[in-house]
């Protein structure tokens, strides 16, 4: 996410806010669960709604905000399973919200949760992906193109192909460099705006779309930036669904183009 200087959400206050929310969505929800009780919230709104988790990069030793040491890691995947959680795939969430703005009856499966991965990171292919396959655990990966086979920190596209040919994993877009939409806005005419939001909408999609030869029909808003305006943009560029940051799991309440993700961050205590 990379989540830049000057951002709401680089304040102290708001880290530990995301502490303690990741440290909510590991558990399915089912600790710090809303007043009205566990029990009511197993039984009824555990199949309308859902964490979405979004991990960054994975070491040995956590380096930064964004860097989850590995043992740690799989101390939240054991934790996931003895819960009982219940993975699906990030376009299973999708197509249960637009069943339901379609007027069907349609339910998550209890204790659903949803796995995604942010920028493309090589630390994804090397630490948490062969983690993930040995579960049979599905993960959306969210990329941004410019940086790959690019960046030192990057993965390669045939990298990227060889996680991709796994069904469990979808690669999807992140935008094509990264950007911080709301300061370019601040650096363009509202038409050169509209213009450079599109050209990034479509320029990655098509790209991943060129390179890895599957649908790319989900975005997740570089820093977790958007508004109403950029939402319609994805949406006429062809997209789906997108993603952004929150304090909740995801449900049928939120917008479809800007729906919640729990950031996991080293800081979370499973103890
Ligand atoms: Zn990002």
């Amino acid at each position: 996410m990379n989540i830049p200087a000057g951002a709401p959400s680089n304040s102290a206050a708001r880290v530990g806010g995301a502490v303690d929310r990741a440290r909510r969505a590991l558990t399915c929800g089912l600790v710090g669960a809303p007043a009205f009780g566990r029990a009511a919230f197993a039984t009824t709104a555990q199949t309308h709604r859902a964490p979405i988790l979004v991990f960054h990069r994975f070491a040995a030793t956590a380096m930064d905000s964004m860097t989850l040491r590995a043992a740690n890691f799989e101390a939240q995947l054991r934790m996931l399973a003895n819960l009982s959680c219940r993975m699906i795939s990030l376009s299973e969430w999708v197509a249960w919200r637009l069943a339901l703005a379609a007027g069907a009856d349609a339910m998550l499966p209890p204790r659903a949760v949803v796995l995604t991965a942010d920028d493309g990171h090589r630390s994804q292919y090397e630490v948490m992906a062969p983690l993930l396959r040995d579960r049979g655990w599905p993960i959306t990966l969210f990329v941004y193109p410019s940086a790959i086979s690019n960046a030192s920190y990057a993965m390669t596209w045939p990298q990227l192909r060889d996680l991709a040919a796994d069904p469990l994993v979808s690669v999807q877009s992140h935008m094509y460099w990264h950007p911080n939409l709301l300061r370019e806005r601040g650096h363009m005419t509202p038409d050169a705006f509209h213009r450079f939001a599109a050209n990034q909408l479509t320029r990655s999609r098509d790209t991943i779309e060129q390179r890895l030869g599957h649908p790319v029909t989900l975005l997740a808003w570089p820093f977790g930036l958007s508004d109403d305006g950029l939402a319609a943009q994805a949406a006429e560029a062809g997209y789906q669904a997108a993603f952004s940051l929150g304090n909740r799991s995801a449900g049928p309440s939120d917008p479809l183009y800007a729906v919640p993700r729990h950031l996991i961050v080293d800081s979370v205590d499973l103890g």
